[in-house]
């Protein structure tokens, strides 16, 4: 089946009981035995198991062409049970620019417990020397985030392969509907729901998806099930919602978004542009190679200081200043003001989640913000 049937079919099921045509929303947190003590439905208690986060768990695994997924109440939660699925002492080879949270959490919640080295992955060579006796996993996060640097997820599952290296690729900025991260190799993907999935900016979520269900998977499910993070019935409900319309969103945002990055490359006051559609992107072939089509996701460099970007990002009207992504609306970010002082992203990148509003209206709201410079 293709990927809009996908969307639309696989979180659903007509509810036997009242033929209600949308699965309904079970909220209960416990489920009656039978005389014989057992659970004929296989569903005994919400945090082990939900009819609803069944339902999405299944629609989420087969968009990515994975075989099972787990749902986690968000995305930084989905990252937390890779990490303490592995062993103590475990070596992994992460982005230097990985999304900031999970950076954090690494150098906050694992100091001591996992090692670590943030490099740049695009740089294979450098992941070859990198590797260490200890290494057990390599994760991938393309295009990444502020920078849009595209890895090479194939030649990278090779190499970590080649060592027994595990690798778990962030997929949050391209989704399904944009790159297919197992067809490439990889062994699991992960998601922030949060993002292009719930697509409304109305939720929080993380999902994990695997190509096969071994020690790792079932280890994965036991810090799902006994740590409890999990999404409640009515995220998993809304989620599964948004998902049937992702493969028409994504079209939406991919189309917005080149058109965009277009128009900013050709601008005066625009000192570089980093899209991995545009010629002028440096992994542009790579880009091309593995991705289905190029995300909603880009960000720019304003030809001026740190003061003159903030004029820009407070003149604009449309765009919403704010951090997150991949919802209907656009956002506009001033991201080295968020990462903090330690960041190393330009101070005069601004980061634009493209929306689905009418491309000539954001034309014209970025046209009349750079105006002022
Ligand atoms: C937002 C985000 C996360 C974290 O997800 P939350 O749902 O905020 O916990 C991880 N990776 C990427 C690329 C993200 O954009």
């Amino acid at each position: 089946m293709h990927t809009e049937t996908i969307a639309i079919h696989a979180g659903n099921h007509t509810d036997e009981g009242t033929r209600a045509v949308i699965q309904p929303i079970v909220l209960s947190s416990t489920f009656e035995r039978d005389a014989n003590g057992e659970y004929p439905k296989g569903y005994i208690y919400g945090r082990a198991k939900n009819p609803n986060r069944s339902a999405l768990e299944n629609v989420l695994a087969k968009l990515e062409q994975g075989i099972d997924a787990a749902a986690f109440s968000s995305g930084n939660a989905a990252g937390m049970a890779v990490f303490q699925s592995l062993k103590t002492g475990t070596h992994i080879i992460a982005p230097d620019d990985m999304y900031h949270g999970l950076r954090n959490q690494l150098k906050t919640l694992f100091a001591g417990i996992l090692e670590f080295d943030f490099i740049d992955e695009t740089n294979l060579e450098l992941v070859k020397q990198t590797i260490k006796h200890n290494t057990g996993l390599i994760w991938i996060e393309t295009p990444s985030n502020p920078l849009l640097k595209v890895s090479d997820i194939g030649s990278l599952v090779q190499i970590a392969h080649e060592h027994n290296i595990k690798v778990v690729c962030d997929n949050t900025f391209a989704t399904p509907i944009c790159q297919l991260p197992l067809t490439l190799g990889a062994d699991l993907v992960m998601h922030s729901t949060t993002k292009y999935f719930g697509g409304h900016s109305d939720l929080t979520g993380g999902v994990l998806i695997t190509s096969k269900t071994d020690e790792w998977w079932e280890r994965i499910r036991q810090v799902q099930e006994m740590g409890g993070a999990i999404p409640s019935p009515m995220d998993c409900y809304w989620l599964t919602r948004s998902i049937k319309t992702l493969p028409y969103r994504m079209r939406g945002h991919v189309h917005n978004a080149h058109l965009l990055a277009q128009f900013l490359e050709s601008h005066a006051k625009v000192e570089s542009v980093m899209y991995p559609g545009l010629e002028s992107h440096p992994q542009h072939e790579l880009a091309q190679k593995q991705m289905l089509s190029f995300g909603g996701m880009l960000s720019f460099l304003v030809k001026g200081d740190v003061n003159d970007t903030a004029k820009v990002i407070n003149a604009v009207k449309l765009f919403t200043q704010a951090t997150s992504l991949g919802g209907v609306e656009s956002l506009i970010e001033h991201r080295a003001l968020v990462e903090g002082p330690d960041t190393k992203t330009p101070k005069n990148l601004l980061r634009v989640s493209v929306g689905l509003e009418h491309i000539d209206d954001l034309i014209e709201d970025l046209s009349n913000a750079l105006s002022v410079i």
